[in-house]
């Protein structure tokens, strides 16, 4: 009886702890955030909340008359500046110039927010090794040059790297190896960037968010007639991320059950990849 209150004790404790709100939204007026991958999708969503919220903001993604559709309506929103650039992050010098002119820009950096993806077909893998290097430029490697651009602006203002990743990063499912491949790159980078930094007292700190499905254009075209599952609103996402974002928070999980799959993972794979399987049609 003792044991079952102290476990009850605990979990309440760790509940408390973990559900204490530390979001203080005025902390975000005239913050300089750059945003990736901000045309559509969860991108597009963390622009509209960063300009509610006052920031200055930096969008970027390779689309021109969408950005500046977007810019506009960050301005409508209250945004106090908002700009953006068209890159294409396949190239290998566009991750460092976007860095160069949000910094030239807004004087600084606030908030990294590495969200961008290059597209990838949802199918079995067909042996293109060429997409698979491609992605990764796209989704990994040009997170790595844009923090590495990014990291002196970044100690000077105590800022934050903001990396928005995926469930798919975490655990393999059918159909996406070329991105689930660069979504485990991008975790490991990050999650060792944190450890270095909190070893070497740094005062940047690194928020990685691992999604579910969210219910973006994209997301949805692609798995339509392989899964029947729920997915969750991109504003909610968005706003969740910024949240756990600016509150220096290590990791977050969207929608919350995230957080279980990720830690009962390796528990009973075998039982775990018949219901995979099961659940995609083929
Ligand atoms: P999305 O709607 O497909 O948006 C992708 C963004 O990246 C667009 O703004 C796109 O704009 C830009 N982009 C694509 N290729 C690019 C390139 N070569 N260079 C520069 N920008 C490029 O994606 P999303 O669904 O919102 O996903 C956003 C983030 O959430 C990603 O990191 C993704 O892994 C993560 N996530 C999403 C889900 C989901 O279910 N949606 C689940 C888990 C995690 P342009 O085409 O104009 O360049």
């Amino acid at each position: 009886m003792k044991t079952l209150l102290k476990f009850f004790v605990i979990c309440t404790a760790l509940a408390a702890f973990l559900w204490h709100d530390t979001f203080y939204p005025e902390s975000l007026r005239g913050a300089r955030v750059l945003v990736t991958g901000a045309s559509t999708g969860i991108g597009e969503q963390l622009a509209y909340h960063y300009a509610r919220l006052g920031a200055q903001l930096i969008i970027t993604a390779r689309r021109e008359s969408i950005l500046q559709k977007v810019v506009d309506k960050c301005l409508e929103l209250g945004a106090q500046q908002a700009w953006y650039i068209s890159a294409d992050m396949s190239q290998s010098a566009d991750p460092e110039r976007v860095v160069k002119y949000a910094v030239e820009k807004m004087e600084g950096l606030d908030y990294l927010v590495l969200n961008h993806i290059g597209s990838s077909p949802f199918q079995m893998w067909n042996q293109d090794a060429e997409h698979v290097r491609t992605l990764m430029q796209v989704n990994f490697l040009s997170y790595v040059q844009m923090t590495s651009a990014a990291l002196p602006t970044l100690e000077k203002s105590g800022g934050t790297i903001i990396v928005v990743s995926s469930m798919l990063g975490k655990l393999a499912t059918p159909f996406v190896a070329p991105y689930t491949a660069t979504k485990f790159a991008v975790n490991g980078f990050f999650e060792t960037l944190q450890h270095e930094f909190s070893m070497r007292k740094s005062n940047v700190s690194i928020s990685i968010h691992i999604l579910g499905l969210i219910d973006t254009d994209s997301a949805m075209e692609k798995i339509k007639g392989y899964i029947n599952a729920t997915a969750y609103p991109a504003s909610e996402a968005a706003m969740h991320i910024i949240r756990a974002g600016t509150t220096r928070q290590n990791f977050s999980f969207y929608p919350w059950y995230i957080y279980f799959v990720c830690l009962f993972r390796d528990w009973f794979i075998y039982f775990r990849d018949i219901c995979i399987q099961n659940s995609f049609t083929y």
